[in-house]
C-alpha cells in the first residue's frame, strides 16, 4: 500500500473542505490528514477516497462520509488512553482514526467478510491498540466494560440498553437514532442511573441490524 504526495495533497483538500463545513476540532482534523483513507477502499476506487462522500465497501455497507466521521469523532472528545467501544467496524477507518488519537479501541462487526477484511488491514497498518470482534453490537462487549466512550456507526432504531450499561460514569456515547433518517445523540452518563441526552443534527446511516447473519 502506497501513500503518495498526491494522496497527501487530496487529504489536505478534504480537511479544508471539512473545516469549511464546520468541523473545528484540530486533533480530529490532524488525524484525518494523517490517515490514508484510500487504504480502506478497493484500489479501483482510490480516486473516491478523498471526496466527502460515503462509499460502498461490499455487503450493502458503506464507509461513512468523512464529514460524518469527523462530526462523530469530535463529539466523542477523545483523550489519549480512552477505552472506546465502536459498533460497526465496516472498513475499519473509524477504528483506525480513534487509534491514531491515542485511544484503546474495541470494535464490533456482525458481517463476517467485513470483519475479516478490516481485522487483516488494521493489523497490517499497525496503528496501535485495536481489537476486532465478530459479534452482535447490540449487546456490546460486557466482559470489557466499562468504556469511556461508545460510538455507534450504524443507524439504531433505539438506543441499545446494554450499551448504556457498559458506559463508564462520566463517559460519552455518540449514536445516530432513527429508522430512515437518524438524529445524532450524545449521551453522557452522569451517575449510576442518570444520563444526559443531547439531540443534534440529522444523518443517514445504514441500519444497525439485529443478530449475526453471515449470509446477508
Ligand atoms: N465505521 C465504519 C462504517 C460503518 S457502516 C467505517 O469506518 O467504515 C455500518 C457497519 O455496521 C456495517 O459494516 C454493518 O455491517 C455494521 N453493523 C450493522 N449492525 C450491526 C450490529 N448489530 N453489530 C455490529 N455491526 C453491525
Amino acid at each position: 500500500m502506497k501513500d503518495t504526495y498526491r494522496h497527501k495533497g487530496m487529504r489536505k483538500k478534504l480537511v479544508e473542505e471539512l473545516r469549511r463545513k464546520g468541523i473545528s476540532d484540530e486533533s480530529v482534523l490532524n488525524a484525518i490528514e494523517a490517515l490514508p483513507r484510500h487504504f480502506f477502499l478497493d484500489k479501483a476506487f482510490e480516486e473516491w477516497a478523498y471526496k466527502d462522500k460515503p462509499f460502498p465497501i461490499g455487503k450493502e455497507q458503506t464507509i461513512s462520509q468523512p464529514y460524518t466521521v469527523a462530526y462523530q469523532t469530535s463529539l466523542l472528545d477523545v483523550k489519549k488512553r480512552d477505552k472506546i467501544l465502536e459498533i460497526g467496524t465496516g472498513s475499519g477507518y473509524q477504528a483506525a482514526l480513534l487509534a491514531m488519537l491515542g485511544a484503546r479501541v474495541y470494535t464490533i462487526e456482525r458481517q463476517e467478510a467485513l470483519y475479516e477484511k478490516a481485522k487483516a488491514l488494521l493489523s497490517e497498518l499497525k496503528l496501535g491498540n485495536i481489537r476486532c470482534y465478530l459479534r452482535d453490537g447490540y449487546k456490546g462487549l460486557p466482559e470489557f466494560a466499562p468504556f469511556d466512550k461508545v460510538i455507534v456507526t450504524a443507524g439504531a432504531p433505539e438506543v441499545p440498553q446494554p450499551l448504556l450499561e457498559q458506559l463508564a460514569i462520566g463517559g460519552i456515547m455518540v449514536i445516530p437514532v432513527g429508522e430512515n433518517v437518524q438524529r445524532m445523540h450524545r449521551i453522557t452518563r452522569l451517575s449510576e442511573d442518570k444520563y444526559n441526552d443531547e439531540l443534534l443534527a440529522n444523518f443517514r446511516f445504514v441500519p444497525l441490524l439485529k443478530g449475526l447473519n453471515p449470509n446477508d
